[in-house]
């Protein structure tokens, strides 16, 4: 993993005012701040989750761990949003925003929702092989996907 940004907790918090910060959720944004989604896998059994929990939801161990994910998966879940809140980059006028949520390869089952960018709306599509990228959304990285390249 490449170094984490030098940040206190409070200012973890500054950053993303916009999603629930605690002591279980706060190594994922940490992670989002260095371009990477860490999800918790389980040091003892290797079984991955998300959202992040304190304790492996298969066997029960504390040893859950932050780890980066590869960031390809698929769609498994599409839904167009035709309103809701503003964000930076969604704009509702010009279409509806998809949300999507990708089922990664790590493991079946292990998931991450957020939207779609750089995919014509006819192309997007549940199985569509996609790749994790980030953008910027209130001044701090964001992940997506995009379609995989190849
Ligand atoms: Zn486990």
């Amino acid at each position: 993993m490449p170094p984490d940004v030098e940040i206190t907790e409070a200012e973890l918090v500054e950053r993303f005012p916009y999603v629930r910060m605690d002591h279980d959720t706060k190594h994922l944004y940490r992670g989002w701040l260095a371009r990477e989604l860490r999800l918790n896998r389980c040091r003892d059994c290797g079984f991955w989750h998300h959202p992040p929990k304190p304790v492996c939801p298969r066997c029960w161990s504390s040893a859950v761990e932050p780890t980066p994910v590869s960031g390809r998966g698929s769609v498994h879940l599409l839904t167009w949003l035709h309103q809701g809140p503003p964000a930076p980059d969604v704009d509702y006028a010009a279409g509806p925003h998809p949300v999507a949520s990708v089922e990664l390869a790590e493991q079946a089952g292990l998931r991450f929702t957020t939207t779609v960018v750089d995919c014509p709306r006819e192309r997007l599509e549940i199985g569509l092989a996609v790749e994790l990228h980030w953008i910027e959304r209130f001044g701090a990285p964001f992940p997506v996907f995009r379609p995989a390249e190849g």
